[in-house]
């Protein structure tokens, strides 16, 4: 997550005439990236000013804990300390590592927050100078990466290396527990109808302005041809893709994705250009999306199949894309 300072309040009021629904849109900046939350008839009590303020404090609370970017986060301080003490963090940290550790078992290590010195020395994330390391570099490295090496404890909440040099990067979860925690603030509002989206991932309740189900489009990467236009319902659920193209470089005509695999310790060749995953929680759903990145497109498809999970692959092929879907993925609307 990089870290930037939240954009002024920006809330605008659409009123749809008397009897139709009106929607209340909040915009703004947080976690290093955009969010947008739409909320069709907010419950009177609730003013659109005050929400947005709880919106805010929501997002800043995550970054304040889990930024890799903010060199005072919780997070980033457990990575600086080289302790192989207990080191006691927020409620939602380890909320979001235990979750972390669930997909990094169920995805045979494919997904694995340990990833963090391999980001890092890749130049994915803070200080961020990119280019191919020196193989000795990344065999440094290596050694520190595993996510059998980061113990959880539940009471009081805290987190133990076992390995000094160990680092946690929650960058490919963290946005979908935003709007987890963003749907339930809403919830708890009492609000029944809206969206929610934080950096690309996003979290519906109820129904749109016009009464039907929130369609949201899904992100296709570049070039934006050769495959239809992918368009899916989201019913009381969330969606979550990742991508090769959102951040990467290109050396000696080789593309370098933000997307490592853990195992070899260098970004994914898995020719998946980007992975989507239909979940009731969006931080599940951001975490397999990432993880699709790193298995082949048949590994992928068989862990969706064996966990009856809803995913949608675009495979890079000569010429264009493939789109693979499980079965458990709506199927393309007519
Ligand atoms: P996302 O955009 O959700 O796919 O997350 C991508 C980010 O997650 C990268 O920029 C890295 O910070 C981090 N990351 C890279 N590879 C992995 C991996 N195999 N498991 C977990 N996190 C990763
Ligand atoms: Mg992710």
């Amino acid at each position: 997550m990089k870290h930037s300072a939240c954009v002024p309040l920006l809330v605008a009021l659409v009123a749809c005439g008397r009897a139709a629904p009106r929607l209340t849109l909040l915009e703004g900046a947080a976690m290093g990236t955009t969010f947008c939350v739409q909320v069709v008839d907010l419950p009177a009590a609730l003013d659109a000013r005050a929400l947005r303020a709880r919106v805010d404090e929501v997002l800043a609370g995550i970054d304040r804990t889990m930024s890799t970017w903010d060199p005072a986060s919780e997070l980033s301080r457990f990575n600086a300390s080289d302790s192989l003490d207990w080191f006691e963090v927020s409620s939602g940290t380890l909320t979001v590592v235990a979750e972390a550790q669930r997909i990094g078992r169920l995805t045979g290590g494919a997904f694995d927050v340990t990833i963090g010195p391999l980001v890092e020395l890749w130049g994915f994330g803070p200080p961020e100078p990119r280019g191919r390391p020196t193989p000795e570099a990344l065999a440094g490295v290596r050694g520190a990466v595993g996510f059998e090496k980061l113990e959880l404890r539940a009471t009081p909440p805290a987190l133990r290396k076992r390995d000094p040099a160990l680092r946690v990067d929650l960058s490919a979860i963290a946005k979908g527990f935003a709007v987890d925690e963003v749907v339930r603030l809403l919830e708890a509002q009492g609000a029944c109808d809206f969206l929610v989206e934080v950096g690309g991932e996003l979290g519906a309740r109820g129904r749109n302005p016009a009464g039907a189900p929130w369609h949201v489009a899904v992100e296709h990467p570049p070039p934006a041809q050769g495959v239809a236009p992918c368009r899916v319902a989201l019913v009381d659920c969330a969606v979550a893709t990742s991508g090769d193209y959102a951040r990467f470089f290109e050396q000696d005509g080789v593309r370098y994705t933000h997307v490592i695999d853990p195992r070899s310790g260098l970004p994914v060749q898995t020719g998946v250009a980007s992975a989507t995953v239909l979940s009731a929680s969006a931080m599940e759903a951001d975490a397999l999306a990432t993880a699709l990145m790193v298995l082949s497109p048949d590994e992928g498809l068989r862990l969706a199949a064996r966990e009856a999970l809803a995913v949608r692959l675009l495979v890079r092929v000569e010429g264009g894309f493939d789109e693979r879907r499980s079965l458990s993925f709506p199927a393309r609307e007519p």
